[in-house]
């Protein structure tokens, strides 16, 4: 869309899946797109050469290194926060510090990511969380906490986008359902069960899920804040 040309991305957790299909949009788009990214360093330096896009190295689990990455970045007028966790099994057996770290990425990170990057953002500015369906429904066991911090995403939101709105920079959650990625194969264990609550039965594709990130951060999404978008096949339905 033409209307970024120019425009400073910065997406926290662009290396793979998800994020890297919103660096691969948002560059096409014509943005000047940094991301990051905390372990994939040769996915991370490949998607750079394709896309013209810089990666950065910062574990978003490390607060005060997230927030000086936000910082060295400068202003941006877009910021998305897609990097997550995921941490599922039986809420008895799973490892405190486990379910802590995906607390620290999927939730604390954002918080002072969004914080951070909207210092210096000019007005009319961007932020997208990449939120889940699962912060609105959860029909499985095992995934508690990862529901959790899904839904914590959508207060995050609503709070954040009343504080920035005088300056009219948005603030959204676009929530996928299950999306064909290292994190959820199409092909993976749970795939039949997840197809079998959805309306149209098969895993999204990462582009579809650019694309709807693509829409909130244009010009034309300036009047949509404080919501939360689905994107999920009808999982949720
Ligand atoms: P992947 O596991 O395929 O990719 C996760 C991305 O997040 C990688 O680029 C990874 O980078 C980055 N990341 C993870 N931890 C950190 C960290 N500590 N610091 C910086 N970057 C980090 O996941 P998906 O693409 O599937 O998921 C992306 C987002 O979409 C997540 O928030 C997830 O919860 C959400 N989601 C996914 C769904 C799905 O079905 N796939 C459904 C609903 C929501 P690196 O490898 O370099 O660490």
């Amino acid at each position: 869309m033409a209307d970024i040309m120019g425009k400073k991305a910065l997406v926290i957790g662009g290396s793979r899946g998800i994020g890297a299909a919103i660096v691969t949009r948002l560059a096409a788009d014509g943005a000047q797109v940094d991301f990051t990214y905390a372990g994939s360093r040769e996915s991370a330096e490949a998607l750079a050469q394709k896309t013209g896009a810089t990666a950065i190295r910062s574990d978003a689990a490390d607060r005060d290194g997230l927030i000086k990455t936000v910082r060295d970045a400068g202003p941006v007028d877009i910021l998305v926060f897609n990097a997550g966790l995921l941490v599922a099994g039986d809420p008895l057996e799973l490892a405190a510090d486990n379910v802590d770290r995906m607390i620290d990425v999927n939730v604390r990170a954002p918080y002072h990511a969004a914080v951070e990057a909207a210092r210096a953002m000019p007005d009319g500015g961007r932020i997208v969380f990449v939120g889940s369906v699962n912060g609105d429904s959860m029909p499985f066991p095992g995934l508690a906490a990862y529901a959790m911090t899904k839904s914590a995403l959508q207060g995050m939101t609503r709070g954040l986008a009343r504080d920035f709105g005088p300056r009219e920079i948005t603030v959204n959650v676009v929530q996928p359902g299950p999306t064909d990625t290292e994190m959820n194969p199409a092909d993976g264990p749970m795939a039949e069960l997840m197809h079998s609550v959805m309306a149209i039965k098969r895993h999204g594709n990462a582009m579809e899920v650019a694309s709807l990130v693509s829409y909130l951060v244009s010009a034309d999404a300036r009047g949509i804040t404080g919501a939360m978008h689905t994107i999920d096949g009808g999982f949720g339905a």
